[in-house]
């Protein structure tokens, strides 16, 4: 579809979209308006939004509560820095995301997108085990077939070979990669799945920060359900071998997987957690990095007694008073139910089509 031959020229020039070329790039389709599921684009074709944005706008686009939650906030300030500074928005999200996540993660440190929430929890894993005496734990274990983001440390743990970043392996951290788990999601658990996870583990375990996981579905590495009890089978090898577990909930946060957080299919309270994408319903950028009072504790009982980060637009009030309108409406859904309908409709409607 062309809109324009000098802005098609001009865009072909010069912007790059994700993961694309500037030279012969795939067309890109410009977007006029978006209503609830629908994208218009400039030519007033109608398109229905089946992947909310990377999984990101929850309660379809231009939402009304959203639209005003930006609109009053912006009427008081957009932005100031988060360092020496608060902010009533910020607060008040600290607040709503304490109702929702697993209890025991009450400490918040907010980032602006899902890729620095993993830079920050693999920092904290890092600077936890530095501040007990144990520096040498400062390497991960992660899934094959797992993405964790773009950036540096993030792009180390996803999988080294099918994640998309295969030409930058020589220069990144070296990490160590188990098998994902084989049973899918709702059926038996085969107990062998987690043996190369304990091998890794058992045999590494002192050069071991944390294990991360994107639980219950590896989205980018292929939408893979997998079985909730290899995650308890994994909490309890973390716990065995002293070694940190982290959810990256950046994709299955905020009812992705028919409740809240795929945590809660699982008996796991994780030491840390990121969240993002969904977390502003898809308005904006923002994301944040949840742990527990033992590990933040610990990061701040040795010098330099700061967790060392610290971006410009941290807790950016626009943000979090979206966020924190779009975490008031999902709990007035009863969100099982939507989202059983929604299942239904789906295997009823769109699985023929497969
Ligand atoms: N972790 C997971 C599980 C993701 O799906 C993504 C994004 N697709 C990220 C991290 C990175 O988030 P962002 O694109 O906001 O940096």
């Amino acid at each position: 579809m062309s809109y324009g031959f000098d802005d098609e020229v001009f865009e072909k020039t010069h912007l790059w979209h994700p993961y694309t070329s500037m030279v012969g790039s795939l067309p890109v389709y410009k977007v006029k308006r978006a209503e609830k599921c629908t994208i218009e684009l400039s030519d007033g074709t109608m398109l229905i939004d089946g992947m909310s944005s990377w999984w990101s706008a929850i309660h379809g686009y231009n939402h009304p509560e959203l639209n005003a939650a930006v609109r009053e906030q912006l009427n008081d300030f957009s932005h100031v820095m988060f360092g020496g500074l608060t902010h009533q928005p910020a607060i008040e999200l600290a607040k709503q995301l304490l109702s929702i996540v697993p209890d025991g993660l009450d400490k918040i440190f907010y980032s602006d997108s899902g890729s620095v929430a993993v830079e920050v929890a693999l920092k904290m894993a890092i600077q936890y085990w530095y501040a007990s005496g144990k520096p040498e734990k400062k390497s991960f274990v992660a899934l094959h077939s797992a993405y964790h983001g773009d950036t540096w440390h993030a792009m180390s743990v996803c999988d080294p070979v099918t994640g998309m970043h295969n030409i930058f392996s020589e220069n990144l951290p070296k990490q160590f990669f188990a098998d994902r788990p084989n049973s899918r999601f709702g059926q038996q658990f085969q107990s062998s799945d987690i043996d190369s996870l304990y091998q890794i583990i058992k045999e590494n375990h002192s050069q071991i920060a944390a294990l991360i996981l994107e639980p219950i579905v590896q989205g980018a590495g292929g939408m893979w359900f997998y079985s909730a009890e290899y995650l308890n089978e994994a909490y309890r090898i973390c716990r065995e071998f002293d070694v940190l577990l982290i959810f990256d909930e950046i994709a299955t946060g905020f009812g992705r997987t028919g409740k809240l957080f795929a945590a809660n299919h699982t008996s796991v309270v994780p030491d840390i957690m990121c969240v993002g994408k969904a977390i502003t319903g898809g308005y904006m950028s923002f994301a944040a990095t949840l742990t527990t009072e033992h590990v933040a504790h610990a990061i701040s009982k040795k010098s330099p007694h700061v967790f060392m980060h610290g971006p410009t637009f941290m807790g950016n009030p626009l943000a979090c008073a979206v966020a924190c309108a779009s975490i008031k409406i999902l709990k007035s859904y009863n969100l099982e139910q939507v989202i059983g309908g929604i299942e239904k409709n789906l295997q009823q409607h769109l699985l023929v089509c497969s």
